[in-house]
């Protein structure tokens, strides 16, 4: 019998203390550096020595997070191993090209004794699906052994495996593209597995830090509105459809020439 994939995510570096005491310094200095006469050392100096106060930190992180002025927070990262996702979710992760850096587990150098596999609910929920499902799973981990047995290298053995079988990664990421992640991967629109991977990711900040972690949401929540075609019926209700939004300020408009025009 296939041993099934566990997906599981650890926020490997920095700890909880680690963040608690420079993160917040970090975005701090980089958006002062940019506002004031002293140099980063004076600045730094002060942070370090408790002697800014700390609403004054918050209060310049918050206004550069809400104003789009995300370089000052690219210069935190955050370290995740990742393991027991499928190769089909790992395709998806590693397209994310700026400001991120994966290595994951070869297939050409391991030479797998006992692949594990996810399988969708979709297909757990079908006895049929998940018979013929069962099957090819089966049957392609019998021709993987086989071939590496003939000795057929494990980079071409490989090709006999399905989407379904997992892999280990290792992500680092800055706060910046994090967020940009999020954005995408928990809106309920993206693939199941990749929103679960998320959500675990925001887990595991949310326990280190819950300033950080409550950065990591869907892309709508921080624009204000939908922009998903796919969304246009509003059967995801996170946000209104930016159709919904540019048809009341139509209204608004029309409403306020109207009052401008019989005043
Ligand atoms: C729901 C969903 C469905 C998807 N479906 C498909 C699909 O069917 N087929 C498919 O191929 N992909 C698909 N993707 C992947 C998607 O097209 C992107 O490749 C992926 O989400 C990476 O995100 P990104 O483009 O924002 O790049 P990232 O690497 O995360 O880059 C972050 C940001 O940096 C900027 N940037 C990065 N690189 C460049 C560049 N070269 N030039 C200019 N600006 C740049 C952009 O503003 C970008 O948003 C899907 C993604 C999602 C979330």
């Amino acid at each position: 019998m296939a041993k099934r994939g566990v997906m599981e995510v650890s926020l490997i570096f920095p700890e909880a203390e680690t963040i608690r005491k420079y993160y917040r310094g970090l975005i701090y200095l980089a958006a002062r550096t940019c506002y004031s006469e002293k140099t980063p050392q004076q600045i730094w100096d002060e942070f370090i020595t408790d002697k800014t106060p700390p609403e004054r930190v918050m209060k310049l992180i918050e206004h550069v997070i809400e104003s789009g002025h995300h370089s000052t927070i690219e210069h935190i990262n955050f370290t995740f191993a990742i393991s027991g996702v499928s190769r089909a979710l790992s395709h998806q992760l590693v397209r994310h090209r700026i400001g991120v850096a994966f290595d994951q587990q070869s297939q050409r150098y391991v030479k797998y004794k006992e692949p594990q596999y996810v399988t969708p609910p979709s297909i757990e929920a079908n006895p049929d699906a998940l018979r013929e499902f069962e099957r090819l799973r089966d049957m392609s981990e019998e021709v993987y052994h086989r071939f590496l047995e003939q000795g057929i290298p494990a980079e071409d053995a490989r090709f006999i495996f399905p989407n379904a079988v997992t892999t280990n990664l290792i992500m680092t990421v800055n706060l910046r593209q994090l967020m940009h992640m999020a954005g995408l991967r928990l809106c309920t629109l993206a693939q199941w597995e990749i929103r679960q991977l998320f959500k675990l990711i925001r887990k595991e900040v949310m326990a280190a830090d819950p300033y950080f972690g409550r950065l990591l949401v869907p892309k709508c929540v921080p624009l204000g509105y939908c922009d998903e075609k796919r969304n246009e019926d509003e059967h995801c209700r996170i946000r209104p459809h930016k159709n919904s939004v540019f048809r009341v300020w139509e209204l608004y408009k029309r409403g306020a020439l109207v009052e401008r025009e019989t005043s």
